[in-house]
């Protein structure tokens, strides 16, 4: 393609990219495609001849945008957001264009070095301590499993990297029955297995029960098994559950067990000084991670994981082939050693915009407002006669649920509760998620996306109580 006809396509797109962000609301903000619907469409054959970019662009907003969930349409409740914001679109625009791989700083040492400018910006303004040191992971999972590994390596003196697990198998990791489903997925993938996973009761908050988590290890320790690593949550997916950072850390010292604490969400929270007191004790912890690409307007993917001992990092994973030796090997960080994958995209630009185009008192009214808005629904859910809280809010998710008749029959008002959010769904104007919080059948409604404002929270509600009473 010349560069002129290039520049065609791209200001026609950045036209549409713009109309879409004011038109998102119009969309039905859960695609409403039936199974196969978008497949069928697509042709079964690669093609041969090659087409003009028109006729790709007008398929895909014939095929493509019907199949949609628009994740970036301020009425999207579900899940935990995954954000972005037009800074970081502008980012990626220049990240695409620049196609850099910045798995060494020879790569291209301005990836490696605004990457470890922007994990230091984090740090510094999250209150994590001051000698740990920063890298940007694909995802949450990903960084979950980069600590399960150090973790397992710290252990067992680098020897199952080397020898595999000969005499290392009976390994174990703990975390709390309310934990992400990463970890166990972390722990399958390093070898210590699923049943070595061992999940902590909760309290009635579903925080981690920490006196449990001592009697589990030590019961463990008596019967032969070495515990490898524990991890602790802020914020748990299901309802935004905190365990105790400095309890869990109390434990994890007194055994020396590497303590992994996930903040994949709610970490950005900690923005908010306010909020800090959530890592107190968190320098008896060894790493820790949340998602930019959730809840700080920084689009998927982009994932920072801080370490206190990074050498422990780069020990699990260094190579160094021939053909990666470089003259500078030594003297600057080469971040394909500080994770699993040797390729890296150039994420730290998207943050370095959104940073600067917002400043941290930007985001800091951003997530602020998005806690206001979530403690103006609590407030209406506790007022209202027919719907009832089902845990307290901690952060920016409202966990609630249709109960009009103060009824104790779950069955039948797990029931009703599906069929309501089902409702809500296929009316295509907001979309919210669901979860169990001891057998009942639980609304999720995260207040978080980067555009949301009262009017699309009351607007929500209204919609909420409307078709409550049309059930
Ligand atoms: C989203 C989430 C993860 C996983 O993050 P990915 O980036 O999707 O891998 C892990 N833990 C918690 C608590 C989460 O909410």
């Amino acid at each position: 393609m010349k560069s002129n006809e290039f520049r065609k396509h791209a200001h026609h797109f950045v036209d549409w990219m713009a109309n879409y962000m004011d038109a998102v609301e119009s969309y039905p903000v859960k695609s409403q495609v039936a199974p196969k619907e978008i497949y069928d469409q697509i042709e079964q054959e690669m093609p041969i001849e090659g087409v003009e970019v028109d006729q790709i662009f007008s398929d895909f907003k014939d095929i493509i945008m019907p199949g949609i969930t628009h994740w970036q349409s301020p009425n999207f409740f579900a899940y935990f957001n995954a954000n972005g914001s037009a800074p970081s679109i502008l980012a990626e625009m220049i990240t695409a264009t620049l196609g850099v791989q910045g798995m060494k700083w020879d790569t291209s040492p301005a990836s490696t070095e605004l990457e470890e400018r922007m994990m230091e910006w984090l740090r510094d303004a999250m209150g994590i301590p001051s000698d740990w040191s920063g890298v940007i992971q694909d995802t949450g999972s990903t960084s979950t499993l980069a600590s399960i590994l150090t973790a397992r390596e710290q252990k067992s003196n680098y020897q199952v990297n080397e020898k595999g697990f000969k005499g290392y198998s009976n390994m174990r990791v703990y975390c709390s029955e309310e934990t992400h489903s990463s970890i166990e997925k972390g722990a399958k993938i390093a070898g210590i297995g699923k049943e070595n996973v061992v999940k902590i009761k909760s309290d009635e908050l579903l925080q981690m029960c920490t006196d449990d988590l001592e009697k589990a290890i030590l019961s463990d320790i008596e019967n032969g098994y070495v515990p490898c690593c524990i991890a602790s949550t802020l914020g748990t997916t299901g309802t935004t559950a905190m365990d105790s950072v400095d309890d869990v850390g109390t434990v994890s010292q007194k055994y020396k067990i590497w303590h992994h604490i996930d903040a994949a969400y709610v970490g950005s929270a900690l923005l908010l000084p306010e909020f800090q007191f959530l890592i107190k004790g968190i320098e008896k912890a060894d790493s820790f991670f949340f998602n930019p690409h959730k809840w700080m307007f920084t689009n998927f993917d982009c994932s920072a994981y801080f370490v206190k001992d990074k050498n422990a990092l780069i020990n699990t994973f260094a190579i160094l082939p021939e053909y990666l030796k470089t003259s500078n090997d030594g003297v600057v960080n080469n971040h394909c050693d500080w994770g699993v994958p040797l390729g890296r995209r150039f994420r730290s630009l998207k943050l370095w915009f959104v940073i600067r185009y917002y400043g941290l008192k930007g985001i800091q009214q951003k997530l602020r407002s998005h806690i206001e808005l979530a403690k103006w629904l609590e407030v209406q859910i506790n007022d209202s006669k027919d719907f009832q809280m089902i845990i307290p809010r901690t952060m920016n998710l409202v966990c609630f649920h249709f109960n009009p008749m103060e009824s104790k029959d779950v069955p039948a008002l797990n029931e009703v509760n599906e069929k309501l959010l089902n409702t809500l769904n296929a009316s295509g104007s907001i979309y919210l998620t669901h979860t169990k919080v001891d057998e009942v059948y639980t609304l999720r409604m995260v207040i978080g996306q980067t555009n949301v404002t009262q009017n699309h929270v009351e607007n929500a509600w209204s919609h909420i109580l409307e078709s409550a009473k049309n059930l």
